[in-house]
């Protein structure tokens, strides 16, 4: 048996053993497995021919050709007209009635900005809305297939479910774009009267500041009392429903004190000497329990955590530091933004209280300032359907950003979408075939619970 290796460089990441002669199969469009006869590219195969059997998966799919089309598109918060444009012209196309939300307008450095809303039917305010977010996280990393795995069989079969999807964006939140868009379209094509009326609201700057739902909130479209029953928010929950996901809660210390030669300490004040006790008082703060001061547990969502992601301070090491200043983050699993303002500020006293003696400026403030951000609470959502496994998550998402007005029905919200936010914002950003493909029916299972 003459055995030869064939390498088809990067695209597939993998290297094909070819051995006797079979009659290759073609690379098994429609169904599971793809078996790849290395021969049937010719031992000659080229990079383009490797691409070329990847991409016939891809092409063979309206849904993930409509993927790799927004994926390809950079959509990075601020820069989403572009993407949003292909989406509207794809959307018309479908049938479906559209309007451009204008979220800012073209300025002379600034392409628009707009939120895409879109319904089917007569009813432009809809009973269920389908929402996700067009924007990604930068940089912008190129689309590329990859073979799931090394060939351990000959000849070497892949399941075509197993293809992987890389690139910024192929799961936050294109993924989840893609699947509804396609969930939509099914369903209405397998019931062209439903009994309720389905839109899709798809926002911009979701990754930086909410701006696109901040401002959907405001609009015309979002009445009180609310006229939509439910919410599917489309973010990567591993296909699971999302019962619950924290707060946000983010605060400044700063540290004020005098500058001196290090030699000759006591004649200045140390902004660090006197922020450092603050901080470790802080960071001990989620291992206390409540009851003795510490972070807020929840019953759903367990531990709030906090994380001192900056420190800053000083200008060299033989001078005594007149400046310094902490930027921390917590995640609240329970309670209100003003619980925990309480929690913070009591800490800070008592972190004050063991800055040691003769460093503070009039000793009883030690110089240390408190700033807080608004904070957001912590999001809880339905979990009421069948056949999915419901778990927890740390992110934030739009739903902080989406005001339900009081008065009337109760808004029913589910938080579900395809892929993993392990990888989402990563340099290893990718997705499976199958992934994308099951969200379709998922999302359908949700609208079909909720018609
Ligand atoms: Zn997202």
């Amino acid at each position: 048996m003459k055995t030869s290796y064939l390498f088809i460089p990067t695209i597939l990441g993998i290297s094909v053993q070819s051995s006797n002669l079979q009659q290759p199969v073609p690379a098994g469009l429609g169904d599971h497995d793809i078996q790849v006869y290395p021969q049937e590219l010719g031992l000659e195969a080229s990079a383009a021919q490797g691409v070329k059997l990847l991409d016939s998966i891809i092409k063979s799919s309206p849904l993930l050709s409509f993927h790799r089309s927004i994926v390809q598109i950079p959509s990075i918060s601020d820069d989403e007209k572009t993407v949003g444009d292909f989406i509207l012209d794809f959307l018309s196309a479908h049938n479906f009635t559209t309007e451009k939300q204008l979220v800012s307008p073209d300025t002379k450095d600034h392409d628009e900005r707009f939120n895409i809303y879109a319904y089917t039917g007569e009813k432009r305010h809809v009973d269920i809305l389908l929402t996700s977010h067009i924007d990604t996280v930068p940089p912008y990393i190129p689309y590329s297939l990859h073979a799931p795995t090394k060939p351990t069989t000959s000849p070497y079969k892949f399941n075509r479910t197993d293809l992987l999807i890389a690139g910024r964006g192929t799961v936050d939140a294109k993924a989840s774009v893609a699947a509804m868009i396609f969930a939509l379209i099914e369903t209405l094509e397998e019931d062209q009267n439903p009994t309720a009326s389905l839109g899709l609201l798809l926002t911009v700057g979701e990754e930086n500041s909410g701006a696109g739902m901040k401002f959907f909130s405001n609009s015309d479209l979002n009445p009180t009392p609310p006229i939509f029953r439910t919410v599917i928010f489309g973010e990567p929950t591993d296909l699971n429903l999302v019962a619950g996901h924290k707060g946000t809660f983010g605060f400044k210390v700063t540290a004020h004190g005098k500058a001196a030669h290090s030699g000759y300490p006591w004649l200045g004040t140390s902004a660090i000497s006197s922020l450092l006790p603050v901080l470790s008082v802080l960071d001990g703060l989620e291992d206390r329990s409540p009851e003795e001061g510490g972070l807020l547990r929840g019953e759903k969502l367990g531990q709030s955590t906090l994380n001192i992601g900056v420190v800053r301070g000083g200008v060299a090491g033989n001078v005594v530091p007149a400046f310094a200043e902490a930027g921390v983050k917590i995640r609240l699993a329970a309670g209100t933004v003003e619980d925990t303002r309480g929690i913070i500020e009591r800490a800070v006293e008592e972190g004050k209280g063991k800055v040691k003696a003769g460093n503070g400026i009039g000793d009883d403030d030690a110089g240390i300032e408190l700033s807080f951000d608004r904070g957001s609470l912590p999001q809880f959502f339905d979990t009421d359907v069948d056949g999915f496994e419901v778990i927890t998550v740390n992110y934030g998402t739009d739903a902080f950003s989406l005001r339900i007005g009081e008065g009337g029905h109760r808004v029913r919200r589910y938080l579900y979408g395809p892929g993993s936010i392990h990888v989402a914002h990563a340099d290893d950003e990718a997705i499976t075939v199958g992934e994308i493909e099951e969200a379709v029916r998922g999302f359908k299972r949700l609208i079909s619970a909720t018609l």
